[in-house]
């Protein structure tokens, strides 16, 4: 028996990255999932990818006229929602000195608030029982240069989690966090200037992992999946970490 077979879930950055490969996944394992972002060819070619197991809905998830008509078109297609994943996020580098409202806006806008309204605004969508996960970061525990905004998105989302499980307790709907380390994802391409740079970032990456690698988008999947089906049946308001031991363990052993 597949793990989400006759489920329905949507995903928020579903088509790119981590957010990809969990939609993969999911509708692997039977669901029907929709897949919500803002560029068009990334999109159909996800949903190429897929098959008949899924939908796109073109969105900007800060726009809340864009959310609203998110989960107007599940409405309209008759469907309910079973597992929710507010995926959608960008990373940043910059350090305090430069730091200025607009980057901290577009990483807050994003990362928290977007996040908030892709949860409030599934509710009337949203069966009981349903599995809401909400992705953070390994580095909503630390302290790097370079990611005070970044950090603090990542630890903002980590405490709606626990608000959130708690007030949807009464309809049985579990509401996760889920929290990847370094991923290797086009997230990472947009983190230095010129290929030269990017690749050093890479190897940077890989090296402050206690595993010395970075992660594949297929495993943060799979811990989706486990958040998503009945196998964490008994898991709300918590954390997954996939992360190589990123946020908790010495990269020096
Ligand atoms: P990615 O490949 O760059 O994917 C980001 C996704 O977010 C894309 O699908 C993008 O699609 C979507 N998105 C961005 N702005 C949006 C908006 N305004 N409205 C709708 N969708 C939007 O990055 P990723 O690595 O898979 O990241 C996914 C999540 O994991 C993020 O929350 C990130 O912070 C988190 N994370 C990543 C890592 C890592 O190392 N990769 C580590 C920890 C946490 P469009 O551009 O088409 O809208």
């Amino acid at each position: 028996m597949k793990k989400l077979q006759n489920k329905v879930a949507l995903i928020t950055g579903g088509n790119s990255g981590i957010g990809r490969a969990t939609a993969r996944r999911f509708a692997d394992e039977g669901a029907f999932v929709y897949v919500v972002a803002r560029r068009e060819a990334e999109l159909a070619e996800t949903i190429a990818e897929i098959g008949a197991r899924a939908a796109a809905i073109q969105a900007d998830v800060t726009r809340m006229d864009d959310l609203d008509a998110v989960y107007a078109r599940v409405a309209a297609d008759g469907r309910r929602l079973d597992v929710l994943v507010a995926n959608a996020g960008r990373v940043e580098r910059v350090m305090l000195p430069d730091v200025d409202a607009d980057h901290f806006d577009r990483i807050f806008d994003l990362n928290v608030r977007a996040a908030y309204f892709t949860v409030q605004k599934s509710l009337p969508v949203l069966n009981d029982g349903a599995s809401v996960i909400m992705v953070s970061s390994s580095l909503n525990v630390r302290g790097d240069a370079g990611a005070s905004v970044y950090n603090a998105s990542k630890a903002a989302v980590r405490s709606l989690v626990r608000t959130f499980a708690t007030e949807l307790m009464p309809r049985n709907i579990r509401v996760n966090t889920l929290s990847p380390g370094p991923v290797d994802t086009p997230i990472i391409d947009t983190q230095a200037p010129t290929p030269e740079a990017v690749a050093a970032f890479r190897e940077y990456a890989a090296g402050v992992v206690p595993m010395k690698r970075m992660g594949r988008p297929e495993e943060v999947a799979a811990g989706a999946l486990f958040l998503a089906s009945d196998e964490s049946s008994f898991s709300t308001g918590t954390e997954l970490r996939v992360d190589g031991g990123h946020a908790e363990l010495s990269p020096e052993g």
